[in-house]
């Protein structure tokens, strides 16, 4: 790409996972952009999904048992109208993928197979080979995408700034990934989705791609957009601790075929925390491990009994991830920690994508539609993303938009990443923003947190220090435990406070600059 203010198409969609590429399909024959940091199928957790999309499509289920489903599990916070748009869309959307080209599995009669998986109260999740949904589905969409004439992919740049005029999108900043050096680009957008995924790489145990560190909430929240639920991140109970970043996952239905959670000494210790113990709902799961691990006594995942020497024929990838981290899961217990794996916030979004920027929408893990409330159930990400992707496609297309033109390529000073400066935040988010929070310890980050997002000279940095204070600043002010979001200086749910958090950036700012004393914290700093 020229290093020269750059005219592109002008519906820009940053982000070539699930809701950016379904989109950009949805959009055509529209000219659209997509620009991805990785290239495309790396670098998004779409593809690395394992279960599978939740959609009412077997025989005797609804759309109005999913919503339930949906509702309660997002412990009081679920907008409920949202949750029953999304599982009535949900066939049509499966039929969609179907059209391009994904081998979703069948059943013996040629109907969609569908699987269980927790908390849903029918078998919904559709799937493709066992574990490999999010790779056939990405896989069928990359195929789609590159024989669409009308979308443009760039493939290796990053979105580090958006540029807005009176709360209007003008365009994007990008970079090239991974190179502080490259003179930035600037491209001119009249329409801008962002579909950037999720913020697992802001901790340090996560099995999310390194790309999702949150930069595309802290462009928007940078330019004002409004942030909603922020405080409400999902830890997966069973990541495989086998020294890989991101950590590999041991899918849940591991423990739905009887695998059990042990310590150092062998003890089923989730019996003592739930009547359902390793089958309890996944936020308690992930404190059950959090526990045993901070208490010095070790976790595992022991399926030597339940599935022994069947494991390899029916968890092909988390028996390789296993053995490629030496251990084989057949005959020795899975060591195991909890890892953040979804985001339930967002930038807040209307039912049809829209944030409140004029001319950006958000789709995906980056959005916030209300569907999940403080705690996601398994397998309706993936089913959002297709939804509002398709939403979005709808509302842009059929638009005219006055030409943009590119604006000014004046050159950001970007500094190099100080050495351990990303893993220093990974970890204080891990300590300090994680899965037990308590108020001392969310005002130390915040105040470290604060300062980063105003002060350092590494633009990645700054922008994964923002999203991060937004989540710190919302788990903070939320004294109580919901969901995904336990303090344990406020252990109980306040019913005074079910509702959602919206929140802007210079909000989180005013919050901070009430914890410190320094006056080189300004709530109104530039973005
Ligand atoms: C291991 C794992 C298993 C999962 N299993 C399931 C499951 O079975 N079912 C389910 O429903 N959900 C599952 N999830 C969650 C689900 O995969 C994600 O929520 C969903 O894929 C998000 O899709 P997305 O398109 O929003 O983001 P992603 O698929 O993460 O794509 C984001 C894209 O944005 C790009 N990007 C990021 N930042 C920038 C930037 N600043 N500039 C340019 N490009 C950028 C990335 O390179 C990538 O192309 C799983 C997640 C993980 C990690």
């Amino acid at each position: 790409m020229s290093t020269h203010p750059t005219q592109l198409d002008d519906v820009v969609i940053v982000g070539g996972g699930l809701a950016g590429l379904f989109c950009a399909l949805k959009l055509a024959p529209r000219p659209v952009t997509v620009i991805s940091a990785a290239p495309l199928g790396e670098g998004a957790s779409s593809a690395w999904a394992q279960g599978g999309i939740a959609a009412a499509v077997g025989e005797g289920d609804t759309p109005e048992s999913h919503a339930a489903d949906t509702i309660a599990v997002g412990a009081g916070l679920v907008d409920e109208a949202v949750a029953l748009s999304l599982a009535r869309e949900a066939p049509a959307r499966i039929d969609d993928l179907l059209r391009y080209g994904v081998p979703f599995d069948r059943d013996l009669e040629g109907r969609l197979a569908v699987a269980r998986e927790a908390a849903h109260s029918a078998r919904r999740i559709v799937h493709v080979r066992g574990d490999m949904a999010g790779k056939a589905i990405i896989g069928a969409l990359i195929e789609a995408v590159r024989s669409t004439p009308s979308i443009r992919v760039i493939e290796g740049y990053v979105a580090e700034a958006l540029l807005t005029e009176s709360n209007a999108v003008t365009g994007l900043q990008l970079r090239k990934f991974d190179d502080v050096t490259a003179r930035p680009v600037n491209i001119a957008a009249s329409a801008v989705v962002l579909a950037t995924g999720g913020i697992g790489h802001l901790y340090a145990v996560t099995t999310n791609p390194k790309e999702a560190s949150g930069l595309g909430l802290a462009i928007a929240a940078r330019s004002g957009a409004v942030i909603g639920d922020p405080e409400f991140v999902q830890f997966h109970p069973t990541a495989i601790m086998v020294g890989r970043d991101p950590a590999p996952l041991a899918t849940e239905a591991l423990r739905g075929e009887g695998a059990t959670l042990i310590n150092a000494k062998g003890e089923r210790f989730m019996l003592a925390k739930h009547p359902l113990a390793e089958l309890a709902p996944r936020d308690i799961v992930a404190r059950g491990v959090f526990a045993e691990i901070a208490a010095g006594r070790g976790a595992f995942l022991d399926a030597t009994k339940a599935l022994g020497e069947t494991f390899a024929e029916h968890f092909p990838t988390v028996y390789a991830s296993c053995i490629a981290g030496g251990i084989d899961p057949a005959r020795q217990p899975i060591p195991i920690a909890p890892a953040v794996h979804y985001h339930m916030g967002g930038v807040a979004v209307d039912a049809r994508g829209r944030t409140s920027i004029d001319g950006l929408w958000a789709g995906g893990e980056v959005s916030c539609t209300g569907a999940h409330g403080a705690n996601r159930l398994a397998s309706n990400s993936l089913l959002e993303a297709i939804v509002y992707a398709a939403r979005i496609a709808e509302d842009i297309d059929g638009r005219q938009f006055a030409k943009r033109s590119a604006p000014a390529d004046d050159v950001p000073r970007n500094c190099g990443m100080p050495p351990s400066a990303e893993a220093n935040l990974r970890a204080l988010m891990s300590s300090h923003v994680g899965v037990v929070r308590d108020g001392d310890d969310l005002a130390d980050a915040i105040r470290t947190l604060a300062m980063m997002e105003q002060s350092v000279g590494n633009i990645a940095l700054r922008n994964m220090a923002t999203t991060a204070l937004i989540v710190a600043t919302a788990a903070w002010s939320r004294r109580e435990s919901r969901g995904g979001h336990c303090r344990s200086d406020y252990p109980d749910e306040n019913p005074t406070l079910a509702r959602r958090t919206m929140m802007t950036l210079r909000e989180a700012r005013a919050v901070a600059a009430t914890m410190t004393a320094d006056p080189a914290l300004r709530v109104n700093a530039p973005a």
